[in-house]
């Protein structure tokens, strides 16, 4: 587990660009916390950290958005999806097992059922308008190499 306080939004966006440098094909990563709480700020810096130009907005109106970097990224946002049946229809298997992509979803929680056994889980909490408290726990062991990594690239020791 890696505990960390992020200052401003930068901060969260270089967290994440540094993730995305830890992550391997075919990571999942969950990202729960309350709205405003830094979630799509973090995925637009794991964007960066795979070398994806184009800008990661909020996809709660399309439910995932995926963006072509050095390994593809696929955003998933369940904002707006009710219940586990609404989720099993969106073919979400397909981003997990056969793409070999970068998966993040936020509001994972909604899914907790559907989520294969490894994944990172990162918890986001507000602390004050710009601070953000962001916790990285690890659910299998791959994931405690890309917390190692994360760490090194940040310079946390
Ligand atoms: P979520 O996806 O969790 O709803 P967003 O990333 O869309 O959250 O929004 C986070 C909001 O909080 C943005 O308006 C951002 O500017 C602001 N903010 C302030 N401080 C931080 C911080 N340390 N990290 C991330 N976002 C921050
Ligand atoms: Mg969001």
């Amino acid at each position: 587990m890696f505990t960390t306080i992020t200052e401003n939004p930068e901060a969260t966006k270089q967290l994440g660009g540094n993730l995305g440098r830890s992550l391997f094909p075919g990571s999942i990563v969950t990202l729960v916390g309350e709205l405003g709480s830094g979630k799509t700020t973090l995925v637009q810096g794991i964007g960066q950290g795979l070398g994806i130009n184009n800008i990661i907005k909020s996809p709660s109106f399309v439910i995932i958005h995926e963006y072509s970097g050095r390994v593809p990224l696929y955003h998933l946002d369940l904002y707006r999806l009710a219940g586990t049946e609404e989720i099993s229809s969106l073919g979400y298997e397909e981003y997990f097992y056969e793409k070999n992509g970068i998966v993040a979803i936020e509001w994972a929680e909604k899914m907790k059922d559907l989520l294969p056994p490894e994944f990172l889980k990162i918890k986001l909490e507000i602390v004050n308008l710009s601070k953000r408290k962001i916790t990285l726990e690890s659910h299998g062991l791959s994931y405690n190499k890309v917390i190692e990594k994360l760490k090194r690239l940040s310079c946390f020791y």
